[in-house]
């Protein structure tokens, strides 16, 4: 099988292809392995309340490249996106977050979304399909979207927002702030939740308009009764900052950093449940 994949492998690489397009189409390669391979995990990082308790934990993936050790998903993830994995990557994702937390009883998941995903017809339909084979209770279930994953005006990507939202999922606005149309997609899509961005935190106490930029999004969040959390959190500086800011919800280094799924449920006092013998099933989409 091996052997085989290495045939094709070589059909990709045309000696016309510049070295930057070789690496990609390699690496696209490597990336469908692992998908076929069990080559991903899931990571969970803790978001915590004004008193440091974990109320939910955001799901990251991680991929471990056999050869070039660990890949950062702001890297795979595009490249996924551009590749036509990121439908097996997205439905790998939920696959193996339903069933390492669906029997949980009381932590709140946050997985993320890629606006491929969502501009595609029946992705709620899959949404449904795997929430209902692992019996999962979606209102404990954040969907995290970019708001430029919302704009303009996709209507299957309207249709999607709403059917998760009928199947009680939440929807958080992820890295709130960077876009171009906060305002009109919390006044177009019934979101939940704003994640203020890590490049305003990080700023805090820095220069003095990210601090009135963050009050005027917490401002916004309460006047359209909207959640809201600060990622990106690294210090006790910007927690308080953020304190003084209205902002109740934290994520980031200071409170929680990524980590595997058994130490995750030590922390929260969740059960590991049964133990993931098999790669989850393989993504219909490969
Ligand atoms: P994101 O959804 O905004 O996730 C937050 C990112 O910030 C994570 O990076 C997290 O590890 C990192 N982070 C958390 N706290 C801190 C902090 O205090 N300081 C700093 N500097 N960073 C912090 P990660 O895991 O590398 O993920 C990067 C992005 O990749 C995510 O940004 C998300 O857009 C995407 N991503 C990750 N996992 C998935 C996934 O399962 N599916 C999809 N579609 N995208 C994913
Ligand atoms: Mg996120
Ligand atoms: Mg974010
Ligand atoms: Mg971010």
């Amino acid at each position: 099988r091996s052997k085989e994949l290495g045939r094709q492998r070589v059909t990709f690489f045309e000696p016309e292809m510049d070295a930057a397009l070789r690496n990609r189409r390699s690496l696209e390669a490597d990336l469908r392995d692992a998908l076929l391979n069990d080559g991903l995990e899931m990571v969970y990082q803790p978001q915590v309340d004004r008193l440091g308790n974990i109320v939910a934990v955001e799901a990251l993936v991680r991929w471990h490249h056999p050869l070039r050790g660990s890949i950062a998903p702001g890297m795979f993830v595009p490249l996924a996106e551009e590749g036509g994995l990121i439908l097996a990557l997205g439905e790998f994702v939920l696959r193996r977050v339903f069933a390492e937390t669906g029997h949980w009883t009381h932590t709140r998941v946050a997985i993320n979304v890629s606006a491929v995903q969502m501009r595609a017809p029946g992705f709620a339909a899959l949404v449904t399909r795997l929430a209902a084979a692992a019996a999962i209770n979606p209102s404990r279930y954040e969907i995290e979207v970019t708001e430029t994953a919302l704009l303009g005006d996709d209507a299957i990507t309207a249709s999607n927002v709403e059917a998760l939202k009928r199947l009680g999922f939440s929807i958080a606005l992820d890295d709130f702030g960077t876009g171009y149309s906060s305002l009109s997609v919390l006044q177009r899509f019934a979101v939940d939740k704003i994640k203020i961005d890590r490049s305003f935190v990080s700023n805090l106490g820095v220069g003095d308009e990210s601090e009135a930029l963050v009050d005027a999004m917490v401002k916004l969040a309460r006047a359209l009764n909207l959640d809201v959390i600060a990622e990106g959190v690294e210090t006790e500086q910007q927690r308080d900052r953020l304190l003084g800011c209205g902002c109740r919800e934290f994520q980031g280094h200071l409170t929680g950093m990524p980590m595997g799924l058994r130490e995750l449920v030590g922390l929260v006092g969740e059960d590991m449940g049964e133990e993931i013998a098999q790669p989850a099933q393989m993504p219909s989409e490969i």
